[in-house]
């Protein structure tokens, strides 16, 4: 029992930070230290300091709790430990290569498609995943994200968009606070009707999913709808289920989308397995993305003919709505472009 005061005080201040946020703070953020947890050579982030320098390392206990201790081809551990691969500049590597910064109508909100806006909530993420196509988004510049005014503004103007979509970074690394307030000046919007989510955090860390998140989350006016990320099946372990079981209880649509990614998932078993498991988590399968070709991540790239054949495989091994549709990103189109069969 804390009997100074001062030691109440730290005790006290430590009982309000919710036990996710305890969590993320706690993530592993040393190569080393993270190879040397799984029992794997050091020497395997010998040249991950260089990568490492242009976008570090996170990764929760949690996440760190499904990796294979001794592999070093670990589906996992490859989607977040740096490699010196990433320092090599290969064409068509690009530091935006969805072409964001054409897109942003206010500072934080990107405009691209018809009836739906996407707002970079927060630039933060629990996990830091290496081929992620934000890798080198200016979250500093891209406006001042804790003013959400002027994109609440211009979606006022825009009459015709029914949906906002929360993205980052990782939306549900902000507090509760925030999002519950974030939600009632949505929800004042005449013309909106659903509220989407994009999030990793129910699978990186399902600690995230409690009874605070849950006290907004699936209530108010809008409909709404988690997309959730996860790229292979050992993602899903007996605490994601359990977040995943509470968001399903809350009334919430729940859809999941993975990238496609050399050395992870780009095997038929693996996808098939992985639409599976989703769907006994409750989840229904979304979108299969090609790889977005940011700089840094070359080495992940599936070649299309190779995504067009696993797609037609898990179209003659699963049914039909456990098949994700196989999409791209293109600048400029007016939505995900589908690869067709
Ligand atoms: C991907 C994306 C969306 C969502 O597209 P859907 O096909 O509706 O999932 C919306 N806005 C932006 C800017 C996007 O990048
Ligand atoms: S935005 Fe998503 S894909 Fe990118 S690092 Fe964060 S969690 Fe990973």
């Amino acid at each position: 029992m804390p009997t100074n005061p001062v030691m109440i005080t730290r005790a006290r201040a430590q009982a309000q930070t919710p036990a996710w946020q305890q969590a993320w703070s706690g993530a592993l953020r040393d190569p080393q230290q993270l190879l040397h947890r799984l029992g794997l050579d050091p020497a395997l982030a010998a040249g991950a300091t260089e990568a490492h320098g242009l976008f570090r390392l996170r990764v929760p206990e949690s996440y760190l709790a499904r990796m294979r201790p001794g592999d070093p081809r670990d589906p996992l551990l490859l989607q977040v430990l740096p490699q010196a691969a990433e320092a090599l500049e290969q064409p068509g590597f690009v530091s935006d290569p969805v072409d964001d910064a054409a897109a942003m109508a206010a500072p934080g909100l990107l405009h691209k498609y018809r009836g739906r806006v996407l707002l970079i909530a927060t630039g933060a993420c629990a996990i830091h995943c290496r081929y992620c196509f934000r890798r080198e988004f200016p979250y500093g510049g891209a406006g001042a994200l804790h003013d959400w005014e002027p994109a609440l503004d211009y979606i006022r103007g825009q009459r015709d968009v029914t949906e906002v979509i929360l993205s980052g970074g990782d939306p549900l690394a902000l507090g509760d606070h925030r999002l519950a307030e974030l939600l009632q000046r949505l929800e004042r919007i005449p013309h909106l009707r659903r509220l989407r989510i994009h999030t990793r955090l129910p699978v990186v860390l399902p600690e995230r999913v409690d009874d605070g998140l849950l006290s907004w989350l699936g209530h108010g006016r809008l409909q709404q709808v988690l997309v959730l990320h996860a790229n292979h099946p050992r993602e899903f372990d007996p605490p994601a289920d359990l977040a995943l079981a509470r968001l399903r209880a809350s009334g919430v649509t729940l859809l999941n989308q993975s990238v496609l990614l050399a050395g992870v998932n780009d095997d038929l078993e693996t996808l098939c397995a992985l639409q599976e498991r989703a769907f006994a988590a409750g989840i229904l399968p979304y979108y299969l993305h090609l790889l977005d070709r940011v700089r840094g991540a070359a080495h992940f790239e599936v070649p299309e003919s190779r995504a067009r054949q696993l797609h037609a495989g898990l179209a003659s091994r699963l049914p039909g709505y456990l098949v994700p549709r196989l999409v791209r990103e293109v600048p400029g189109a007016a939505g995900k472009v589908p690869l067709g069969p």
